[in-house]
């Protein structure tokens, strides 16, 4: 079952609340109890002193009779009417404090000293006191009367009162140890609770931040599957949820991003080939240009050199071009520079080299080919052009349009790429002196 955080926490106050009230509680109650014990123990203690005070008292109301007995002197009996108040008041006392009601021993006691004074009266009454028998008959009972009220009623009060106070100090005691183990218990058991409580919202709350945190570093790290498996269905798991979906997102718009790359880098590899062709190539006739040509041809003679081969090279060059341009204008001339390239592309093979070197000028690179082959496929292709009805050819100065070619071969002519293109250039120079429309060898 799932528990909200919320509901953690608010149950972690509850119990703590309830403890801390309990505890609370019991101190209350316990400090009655002392409390209790305490005025309890003033009264034992006030009670204690009453019954004392009360006998006091009796001893002292005998001796003005007595005195009286021996002296004659009238003033004893003023003496005696005060404490006869005072043992009296000392009566009244203990019923105030309810030891009267408690025990009717108190009573009996009383009705006692009623007897006992009237018998002093008797005593002051008598003229001649000194050595008077029934005073000193009456003296005897009033003694008599005095240790019966003192030994018989007021110490049994006592001794019994002495008891009951020793009972309930006795059991007071006992309950407030009782007390004092429960607050101690309560107090260990409150610790525990807290501690338990700490660490289950400690759990509950540290544990998924560490995941948190970990998840963080993992897709931090690069790897955008990671999600976080928190199923707990707390807040937590809300926010899980949460940074799962962000995770997502980023993975989608990483690999959206990736493919983006992939695509502009491919549009780009695409274009940098177009560019590259473009860079090598003649627009009007699609043929390999000047640069490019001249590139070809040293590592054409480099590897003609290392592996032993042979190479051609032929110069071609359109014969009174000029004249067919100024007569049928540029647009007709640009068509016969297309319809030559396409005759000499068709005469080469596969692993020849065409390219057009400049304005009305066309190369031929001739990997591992020798003069004699070489010098057939030139007059070939001169012989193809010349057999070609190119549009107001008859215009020309001989009637048709024709081509002069040169030709020089590795390594009889020249023994590197500079030397052999001037060859080149040199018989085709010748073929032109010579009456052009033929093939010149270097
Ligand atoms: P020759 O027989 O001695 O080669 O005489 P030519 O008139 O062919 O030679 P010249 O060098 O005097 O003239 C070359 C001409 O080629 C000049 C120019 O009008 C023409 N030409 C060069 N490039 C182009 C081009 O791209 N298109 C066209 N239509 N003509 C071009
Ligand atoms: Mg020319
Ligand atoms: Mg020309």
């Amino acid at each position: 079952m799932s528990i909200s955080i919320r509901t953690k926490i608010l149950f972690s106050f509850a119990v703590i609340s309830v403890l801390l009230s309990f505890l609370g509680g019991l101190s209350i109650y316990n400090r009655n109890l002392l409390f209790r014990g305490m005025l309890e123990f003033e009264q034992s203690t006030g009670e204690l002193k009453a019954i004392s005070d009360m006998k006091l008292a009796l001893d002292m109301v005998v001796m003005p009779p007595n005195d009286y007995l021996i002296t004659a002197d009238p003033s004893e009996k003023q003496r005696f009417d005060q404490l006869a108040e005072q043992a009296e008041v000392a009566f009244s006392a203990l019923d105030e404090i309810g030891i009267g009601k408690e025990y009717p021993e108190v009573e009996e006691a009383r009705a006692k000293f009623g007897t006992l004074k009237s018998k002093a009266i008797s005593i002051f009454n008598i003229k001649e006191p000194i050595g008077s028998r029934v005073g000193a008959r009456l003296m005897e009972e009033i003694d008599a009367i005095s240790s019966d009220i003192i030994l018989k009623h007021l110490d049994t009060v006592y001794v019994l009162k002495r008891e009951g106070i020793k009972a309930r100090i006795g059991s007071a005691s006992a309950l407030r140890s009782r007390v004092d183990m429960a607050l101690l218990l309560g107090s260990m058991l409150s610790v525990l609770t807290l501690l338990l409580l700490a660490f289950y919202l400690f759990r509950a709350i540290l544990n998924p931040l560490k995941e948190f945190k970990d998840s963080a570093h993992i897709i931090g790290n690069g790897n955008l599957d990671h999600r976080i498996s928190i199923r707990d269905g707390t807040e937590i798991n809300l926010l899980a949820d949460e940074f799962n979906r962000m995770a997502g997102r980023l993975g989608d718009s990483y690999a959206d991003l990736e493919r983006k790359i992939q695509e502009r880098t491919m549009e780009l590899a695409e274009s940098n080939k177009m560019l590259k062709e473009l860079s090598i190539t003649d627009g009007l006739t699609g043929l390999f240009n000047h640069r490019y040509l001249y590139e070809k041809l040293e590592d054409e003679v480099k590897r003609a050199l290392r592996y032993g081969k042979k190479l051609s090279l032929i110069m071609i060059d359109i014969d009174f071009f000029k004249h067919y341009n100024d007569v049928n204008g540029h647009p007709e001339g640009d068509k016969v520079l297309k319809e030559i390239a396409y005759r000499i592309s068709r005469g080469v093979r596969a692993h020849d080299l065409v390219a057009r070197y400049g304005g009305e000028e066309f190369s031929i690179i001739l990997p591992e080919t020798g003069k004699e082959e070489a010098l057939a496929l030139a007059e070939r292709i001169r012989r193809d052009v010349q057999e070609k009805v190119f549009p107001f050819e008859e215009k020309q100065p001989e009637g048709d349009l024709t081509i002069s070619l040169g030709l020089a071969s590795y390594p009889e002519d020249a023994k590197e790429a500079g030397s052999l293109l001037k060859k080149a250039d040199d018989a085709l120079y010748r073929a032109k002196e010579l009456g052009k429309n033929r093939v010149e060898l270097a």
